[in-house]
């Protein structure tokens, strides 16, 4: 099932679409686009391929079609699910020469872009114009990325996660056909939604080559909390009771003992250690901050918070939440000679206590200690297992665990995947989460990609190709 190697016809071909400076077959080329930031085996492309324009990814695309080569885009490589590993071997489409800011449309609140525009650096342009785009996955992640993978985040429960930001698409189909669907309009009720079809789509169903995207006003004035609980189900309680009291959080995080341990032993602010909620707020003015803080004071007293740190201001947002944006470098400097399965599911937020439990219970059965923390406010729990690399036995029990954790979010009415998408590690649950839409979804690809060229062995288990 791979394409190891192009033949002398084929790579003259791609340099006569691209150009010279825009193909590879070294080794270093090869090696970089072989693995994500995942515990996904690596897997080496036949060529890297660097286009710089939508005619060009059309090209490409043609020739693939045509020669049942798979194509398996790339934006920054920072997926944690094995999202951009080229299983099939064939052409990495690395789309990062396509990053230009194409229009700001400052009055429409929206941005014109190519996808291989990192998300931060997009926002440290637009914040010029006052304006910031929403979802933010942490790493720097680029926009063609974010939408394969509806990429979200710790800012959803206000801003929703990239499919919520995301007005219009130009997109390759497989064929090489060059589409756009949807409008600049925010608001249409016309055909079928073409745009939320693709978003998510991983790569698999056509090539996302320029977006317009929903920009937010830069906020003005920020708070946040940090409040400590006597028990897991008083922290998830009281984020139904913030939730639903009509103030809404810009981000509402979820944090174990073991991860408030690991924080603390960062230095810097010290948090009791307890389960812990970590909150932001947003507003235009500080008076309606303040009344804000006071009732969100109330509601976790009433489910027996331990401890309340607020602070209003830029600056004390910042200082209360450091620890929380140093999280990966943090659990990874307390666990050397240790990497992590990063596991991510989702269910109704009225069911994260019973999801906190179950992953404690997977975690206990192994004898396993790891943080979980979630992105309570969207229901989303992510735990990062430690393992050793090269230990076949550690490295199965963070999978068994793993799988027991996706097996029990499915069971809640929940997801095998919040934000990080199917990729590799996830396909194995589709049946049992989509039932008979998995059919559904599986005519939707073969209708879109007949010859499965696009991102093959992603999503679905089976893959197309022999071996060339
Ligand atoms: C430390 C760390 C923290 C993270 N935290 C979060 C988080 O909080 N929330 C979150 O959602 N994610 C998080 N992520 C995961 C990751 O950043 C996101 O999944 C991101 O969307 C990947 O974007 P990328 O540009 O790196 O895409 P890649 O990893 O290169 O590719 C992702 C997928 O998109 C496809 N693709 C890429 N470009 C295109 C295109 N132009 N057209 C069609 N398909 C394309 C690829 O084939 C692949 O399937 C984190 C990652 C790290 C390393």
């Amino acid at each position: 099932m791979n394409v190891k190697t192009l033949s002398e016809e084929h790579l003259n071909a791609l340099t006569s679409i691209v150009g010279e400076a825009h193909v590879s077959i070294k080794s270093a080329d090869l090696d970089q686009h072989a693995r994500d930031q995942s515990f996904h085996e690596p897997r080496r492309p036949a060529a890297v391929v660097w286009p710089v324009s939508t005619e060009q990814v059309s090209a490409v695309l043609k020739l693939a079609n045509q020669q049942l080569i798979p194509v398996t885009p790339w934006g920054a490589g920072t997926s944690l699910e094995g999202n951009p590993i080229p299983v099939c071997g064939g052409i990495v489409l690395n789309l990062s020469r396509m990053n230009q800011i194409l229009e700001v449309r400052v009055a429409d609140f929206q941005v014109d872009v190519q996808p291989g525009v990192l998300y931060k650096d997009m926002n440290a342009r637009l914040a010029r114009s006052g304006l910031f785009f929403a979802p933010d996955p942490g790493a720097n992640a680029s926009i063609g990325g974010m939408i394969a993978n509806n990429a979200a985040g710790t800012r959803t429960p206000k801003y929703g996660a990239t499919r919520e930001n995301v007005l219009r698409l130009e997109l390759v189909t497989a064929s090489g056909e060059i589409i756009q669907t949807g409008c600049h309009s925010v608001k249409s009720a016309s055909g079928y939604d073409l745009v939320h079809l693709f978003i998510g789509s991983e790569g698999t169903l056509g090539v996302v080559t320029q977006a317009t995207l929903k920009l937010a006003p830069v906020p003005e004035k920020f708070s946040a909390v940090i409040a400590s609980f006597e028990t897991i189900a008083g922290a998830a309680q009281a984020v139904s009771s913030v939730m639903g009291c009509g103030v809404m959080p810009v981000a509402m995080e979820f944090l174990d003992v073991t991860t408030v341990r690991a924080f603390n032993s960062a230095g810097g602010i010290q948090f009791p250690e307890q389960p812990t909620l970590l909150m932001e707020f947003h507003s235009a003015a500080e008076a309606g901050l303040q009344a804000e803080l006071e009732l969100v004071r109330e509601l976790c007293d009433a489910e027996g918070c331990m401890a309340f740190q607020s602070g209003l201001g830029r600056e004390e947002r910042d200082r209360l939440w450091s620890v929380r944006h140093q999280a990966y470098e943090i659990l990874v400097r307390n666990n050397p000679g240790h990497a992590f399965l990063i596991v991510d599911v989702a269910v109704p937020i009225s069911r994260f206590p019973e999801l906190v439990a179950a992953v404690e219970q997977a975690l206990a059965r192994r004898n396993l200690s790891a943080p979980i923390v979630g992105h309570a406010g969207d229901g989303n729990l992510h735990t990062l297992i430690p393992y050793t690399p090269g230990d076949a036995t550690s490295q199965m029990l963070a999978h068994v665990a793993d799988a027991e954790m996706v097996e029990a979010a499915i069971a809640l009415n929940g997801t095998a995947t919040g934000e990080h998408g199917v990729g590799i590690g996830k396909r194995q649950f589709m049946a049992r989460e989509h039932g008979s839409s998995l059919a559904l979804m599986r005519a939707i690809k073969n209708a879109l990609d007949p010859n499965g060229i696009l991102n093959p062995g992603k999503i679905f288990e089976e893959t197309v190709f022999s071996d060339r």
